[in-house]
C-alpha cells in the first residue's frame, strides 16, 4: 500500500452479507482459514490444506516408504482416500448450495475436510447437508462392491490385512465405509453430531441441542484419546482434533444463540472517534493512546472514505513517521453492515478476521462493531443482559 494519495474519494463500503465481504475476491484474507495453504478450485469452491494435514501427508509417506507394499499401490490408496474425503466435502457443498448457502472454502484437516459455509444452516438444512457427506462415502463403497460383484470377485476381509495391488479396490471401499462410519458418530464436530443436533433441536432449544452434541463430542474425544494413548498413538492425535473441533463448534454455537435475532445496533459502539482525510498518523497515534479505539474511520465531510486499522497505523508510523497522512495507509474497502442486520450473521466474519465493521445507513456512519465490544456484549448477554430493541 503506497502513501501519498490524499484526494478525498467517496468509496462504497463493501457490504457484508451473512458474514462475508461481498464483491471481494473469495481469496481475500478475511475468507481464508489461518494456517491453511494452497488453493485449488473444485466446482467453484476453493480447497485448501491445513498445515496439520500436510504434516499428516508427510507421516503417511514415511509410513508408506517403510512398509512392504509397492510404493505405486500405496500412493494410489492414499490418493483415492483423499479424493473420497474431497468428494464427501463436495457433497456437503452441493447440498448447501441447493439451500442457497455458499461454501466459502473447504479446508483439509487430519480428521477430514471441513466445509466453511457462508451462513449457519437452519436445523433441517443442516441435517441434509451433514447427511450427504457420509452418503457419498457409502455410495463410493457400494459402487466398488457392485463392480467387484459383477467381476465375481470374492470379498475376503482378512486378506485386506495384507495390502497388495490386487486388493486395492477392496481397501478403498473399506476405507470409505470407515470414513462414513466415523463421520456418522453422533458427536461434534462429526457429521453425525450435526445430524443429532438437528434432530434434538426439534425437541429442545438450539443452545441445549448444541450443548448435548458438543458434550458427546468431548466424551468421544476423551475416550478415544485414552484408548489411543495406551494402544494406538495415531488415535490420540485424531482425538485431539475432535476435542478442538467440539470446543470450537460449542463456542461459535453459543455465540450464535446469544446473538440471534438481535440487531447489530444493540451491540455497536456509538461513541467513537473519526479522523479527517487530511489527518496524520501522529493524530491517529494520539487517539490510539488516549482512547480504547483501535480502528478509525477516515472521513471527508460526513462521508466515510476509508478505515485506518491499528496495524496500518503502526505500519504508517514505522515507514513514513507521524507526519504522514492517514489517507495513505487507510483501507479503501472496508466492511460495513446496516444497523438492523442480525448480529448472528456478522459473527462468523468477526470471529474469523477480527475485523472492525462499520455500521452504516444511507451512507451515514452510525457506529462501530469491533471484536472487543462484541466480546463485551457476549459476556453481558451470557450473564443475562436483555438488549433493548430500537
Ligand atoms: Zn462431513
Amino acid at each position: 500500500m503506497g502513501a501519498g494519495d490524499t484526494a478525498p474519494r467517496a468509496l462504497p463500503c463493501v457490504r457484508i452479507s451473512a458474514g462475508v465481504f461481498l464483491g471481494e475476491e473469495r481469496s481475500s484474507p478475511a475468507a481464508v482459514t489461518p494456517g491453511s495453504v494452497g488453493s485449488v478450485r473444485l466446482l467453484g469452491v476453493p480447497i485448501r490444506l491445513h498445515f496439520t494435514f500436510v504434516l499428516l501427508l508427510i507421516c503417511l509417506v514415511v509410513i508408506g516408504l517403510s512398509g512392504n507394499q509397492s510404493p505405486g499401490s500405496y500412493a494410489l490408496f492414499v490418493l483415492a482416500l483423499i479424493a473420497s474425503v474431497l468428494l464427501h466435502e463436495l457433497g456437503h457443498a452441493l447440498v448447501s448450495s441447493h439451500y442457497g448457502i455458499r461454501t466459502l472454502e473447504i479446508v483439509m484437516y487430519p480428521i477430514g475436510g471441513v466445509a466453511r459455509l457462508e451462513r449457519p444452516a437452519k436445523p433441517w438444512e443442516e441435517f441434509w447437508i451433514a447427511a450427504t457427506g457420509p452418503a457419498v462415502n457409502l455410495a463410493i463403497a457400494g459402487l466398488i462392491f457392485v463392480i467387484l460383484y459383477t467381476q465375481n470377485r470374492a470379498f475376503d476381509l482378512f486378506a485386506l490385512t495384507q495390502p497388495s495391488a490386487e486388493n486395492l479396490p477392496e481397501r478403498i471401499a473399506l476405507g470409505n465405509l470407515i470414513l462414513a462410519g466415523f463421520n456418522l458418530l453422533p458427536a461434534f464436530p462429526m457429521d453425525g453430531g450435526r445430524m443429532l443436533r438437528a434432530i434434538l433441536s426439534r425437541l429442545k432449544s438450539e443452545y441445549e441441542a448444541t450443548r448435548i452434541a458438543t458434550w458427546s463430542g468431548r466424551m468421544l474425544a476423551i475416550s478415544m484419546g485414552l484408548y489411543g494413548f495406551i494402544y494406538m498413538p495415531m488415535l490420540a492425535f485424531v482425538a485431539f482434533f475432535i476435542y478442538l473441533g467440539a470446543a470450537n463448534e460449542g463456542a461459535s454455537s453459543r455465540g450464535r444463540s446469544l446473538t440471534q435475532g438481535i440487531p447489530v445496533r444493540a451491540a455497536m459502539m456509538t461513541e467513537f472517534h473519526t479522523l479527517p482525510h487530511g489527518g496524520t498518523i501522529g493524530d491517529a497515534a494520539n487517539l490510539l493512546l488516549s482512547t480504547s479505539q483501535q480502528d478509525f474511520p477516515i472521513v471527508h465531510g460526513d462521508q466515510v472514505i476509508g478505515l485506518l486499522t491499528r496495524n496500518a497505523l503502526l505500519r504508517g508510523m514505522a515507514h513514513d513517521g507521524p507526519a504522514s497522512y492517514v489517507a495513505g495507509f487507510m483501507q479503501r474497502e472496508f466492511p460495513c453492515v446496516p444497523p438492523d442486520k442480525d448480529l448472528a450473521e456478522v459473527l462468523p466474519l468477526m470471529a474469523h478476521a477480527g475485523a472492525c465493521v462499520l455500521v452504516m445507513q444511507d451512507g451515514r456512519l452510525l457506529g462501530l462493531l469491533s471484536s472487543d465490544n462484541l466480546s463485551q456484549f457476549l459476556l453481558l448477554r451470557s450473564v443475562g443482559l436483555q438488549p433493548s430493541e430500537g
